[in-house]
């Protein structure tokens, strides 16, 4: 499942590659993503506008359209947009199809079909359903330990449930929040309610770093992204407790442990991460 910093990869991309461009058409090959595509909605609103600003928020792609319209895009469980200059035939998973007016082609194609494809004006982006329950955004430059301190509340619930709740921060999945605790030395199962705001501020910069980490790693398969072709490396960045059950730790030598928690495969250093 693509996952923030994938996303963000892709936001990157985006960026580089359709900033300027003008959609001539659109083509819904398949109406029946994760919520049915509105094809005459798109068709009537997509065509002949410029696209002028790629942004993300949470796992979602904000394609910003001149004339004050947004394109919505999220990926789902295994969502891929793909950018062509001499577009290829089309794969029975290409969904939907924006054609651009210098002849190029931007295909959202998926094929368990979790994603979606939507577009709503400006002005209605922040009361949107998709928007209106998420949590802060991890890489927002405004987020302080502080803040996530307070967000949190009284909240008793594990800190690793916490990190994983898009409620509450939005774009931590398994494998980060996982490494993140590790770095951070705080057991997964940690009450929220008693971690300090030092020990916010110190998980925060973990979690930072460990999605800027695959974000670089990300950037690296652009070319992939573009030419479609060859699988993105995203997860090739080395997990220091991730998967490594019964191994030792790489810091202190005491065998790494699994718990489950809210389902999700929980790995921890019961020594460096002493509850
Ligand atoms: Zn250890």
């Amino acid at each position: 499942m693509p996952e923030l910093p994938e996303v963000e990869t892709v936001k990157n991309g985006l960026r580089q590659n359709i900033v300027g461009k003008t959609i001539a058409r659109v083509d819904v090959r398949d109406a029946r993503l994760r919520w049915p595509v509105d094809t005459p909605k798109l068709q009537a609103l997509l065509p002949g506008r410029a696209i002028t600003v790629v942004d993300r928020k949470a796992k979602y792609l904000i394609v910003q359209l001149e004339g004050d319209f947004t394109l919505i895009m999220h990926l789902g469980m295994s969502g891929r947009i793909l950018l062509y200059s001499d577009a290829p035939e089309l794969h029975k998973h290409d969904h939907v199809v924006f054609g651009f007016s210098d002849g190029s082609e931007m295909r959202f194609r998926d094929p368990r079909r979790f994603g979606m494809v939507d577009i709503c004006a400006v002005d209605e982006l922040p009361q949107h359903k998709l928007f209106a329950q998420l949590g802060v955004e991890p890489l927002s430059p405004d987020l302080t330990g502080e803040v996530l301190k307070k967000h949190a509340g009284a909240a008793r619930k594990p800190i690793k449930n916490l990190l994983m709740d898009a409620h509450f921060i939005v774009g931590v999945g398994n494998i980060y929040a996982n490494e993140a605790l590790y770095q951070a030395s705080i057991h997964p199962l940690t009450a929220a309610d008693q971690l300090v705001e030092r020990d916010w501020q110190h998980l925060l910069e973990k979690v930072q770093a460990v999605l800027r980490q695959a974000i670089e790693m990300g950037g690296t398969t652009l070319n992939d992204f573009v030419n479609s072709s060859g699988d993105p490396g995203y997860f090739q960045q080395e997990l220091g407790v991730y998967d490594r059950e019964g191994e030792p730790c790489l810091r202190c030598g005491a065998t790494i442990e699994r718990i489950v928690l809210v389902g999700r495969s929980t790995y921890f250093c019961p020594k460096c991460q002493a509850l």
